[in-house]
């Protein structure tokens, strides 16, 4: 067991356009301040986190290293898709980290205690960690407007970031070619990897729709 910092990847380059029209998502003001604020603060309370490396779009770089310049945290500028930010923020995170966590500025009120738990994952041997909750809803996969099949939903987990590899496996996922997935584990999958779960937290879930900046605003009055 190593007890080395994590370093963590904030992919934060999206527009999030389902939160309607207005500035990229995660510069949207929760409580007064940009999401990201709230991310960034939200991984430096957790002991177990070193560097951090923020992709945010390409013409906010600067002004996104003024609003975190208190975080100690590096910014690039990101990519087209999701896994290009990451892919980005991959190689500007110092040679010498070998834990490395990927958490959506989107889920920006994460409790620190839930990053420790992903490190702790990594620490005893996991080379893939995610955060899972129990899904709620039915899920039923269509074709069109038409039901297909309903799928078991005792079998079904909702995942959440941050998500935690050891390096040298998040790298040969990015290095690998593959087509875009919408999470990380979920290339270290494709690319035959076994990613462990660790239980989720209600609070970290990802703010992408009006309604969950209500949310949010909920749970922070609630702190
Ligand atoms: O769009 P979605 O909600 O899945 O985005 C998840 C996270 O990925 C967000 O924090 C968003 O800012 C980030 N992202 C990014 N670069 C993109 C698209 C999304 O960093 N090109």
């Amino acid at each position: 067991m190593t007890s080395a910092l994590a370093g963590v990847l904030v992919p934060a380059a999206g527009l999030g356009l389902r939160l309607g029209p207005g500035a990229p998502k995660a510069l949207r003001e929760l409580a007064g301040e940009p999401l990201l604020v709230h991310a960034v603060r939200g991984l430096r309370a957790a002991p177990s986190v070193g560097p951090i490396v923020v992709a945010a779009p390409a013409e906010d770089v600067d002004s996104v290293a003024g609003l975190l310049r208190p975080y100690d945290v590096v910014v690039v500028a990101g990519g087209a898709e999701r896994q290009d930010s990451v892919r980005l923020a991959l190689q500007a995170l110092d040679a010498s980290v070998e834990l490395v966590l990927v958490h959506d500025a989107a889920r920006c009120l994460t409790p620190p205690a839930l990053v420790e738990a992903v490190v702790a994952a990594l620490r005893a041997g996991a080379e893939a960690v995610v955060p899972v909750l129990p899904v709620a809803d039915t899920v039923k996969s269509v074709d069109g407007s038409t039901v297909v099949a309903t799928l078991d939903r005792t079998s079904l987990r909702a995942v959440q970031t941050p998500q935690g590899f050891a390096r040298p496996v998040l790298e040969r996922a990015h290095a690998s070619g593959l087509p875009a997935a919408t999470d990380d584990a979920g290339l270290v999958e494709l690319c035959g990897g076994t990613v462990r779960t660790v239980p989720g937290s209600e609070e970290a879930f990802k703010v992408t729709r009006p309604i969950d900046l209500l949310l949010a605003e909920a749970v922070l009055r609630g702190r």
